[in-house]
């Protein structure tokens, strides 16, 4: 087993892996079920949902295809405007398709709300959510969330995808990171 050298920047182990593993298996199972004969495809949204998305993918027992976007909110001055950058688009046309957006943590709502807007535009044959974390005391602005992992406490957590400074995104769990690291 390998050993991570950060565990000194976290203040607290929220979701172990044994935690994690269960809950994605769980969501995995809805969706394959939610999904039967319809063609499915999951968007990622890069970088912090790349790990669940990995995860969950593996959970899914129906055809199913992925694509990646990758976004970015302007200055935290603009950041209550909702206005979201867009770095990398899909790849693929989602005309006709169902649209899975899968999201590491929704927090504030404004980028998946962005998000919807935009891939609603595009004439899906709908568009749903699932995000692994919600931090439902956060949220500025109503965004349907279909299927939710948990829901955390207003903390800043890191790992399991999710960043700090683009660092321990590695950690196999997800922590609280300690306010004097930040
Ligand atoms: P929202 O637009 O919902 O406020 O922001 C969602 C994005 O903010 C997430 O995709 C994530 O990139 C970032 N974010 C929000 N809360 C946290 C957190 O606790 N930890 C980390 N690492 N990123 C967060």
């Amino acid at each position: 087993m390998a050993q991570w050298n950060m565990g000194d920047d976290l203040s607290e182990i929220l979701l172990r892996p044994e935690d994690l593993g269960p809950k994605i298996k769980e969501l995995g199972a809805a969706i394959s079920r939610d999904y039967q004969g319809k063609d499915l495809l999951l968007v990622g949204v890069l970088k912090g949902a790349v790990i669940f998305l990995s995860d969950l993918l593996r959970e899914i027992t129906i055809p199913v295809s992925i694509d990646f976007m990758a976004v970015s909110s302007y200055g935290a001055a603009t950041k209550t405007s909702g206005i979201v950058r867009i770095l990398k688009d899909l790849d693929e046309s989602i005309e006709g398709r169902h649209v899975l957006v899968v999201e590491d943590i929704v927090d504030t709502g404004l980028t998946l709300h962005y998000m919807l807007d935009n891939l609603a535009s595009r004439r899906p044959a709908s568009v749903k959510v699932c995000a692994l974390l919600d931090k439902p005391d956060r949220r500025q602005v109503a965004v349907p969330v279909d299927y939710i992992g948990f829901h955390i406490p207003d903390r800043f957590v890191v790992g399991y995808g999710l960043d700090y400074a683009e660092k321990y995104r590695n950690l196999p769990y997800i922590g609280v990171l300690r306010p004097d690291r930040i």
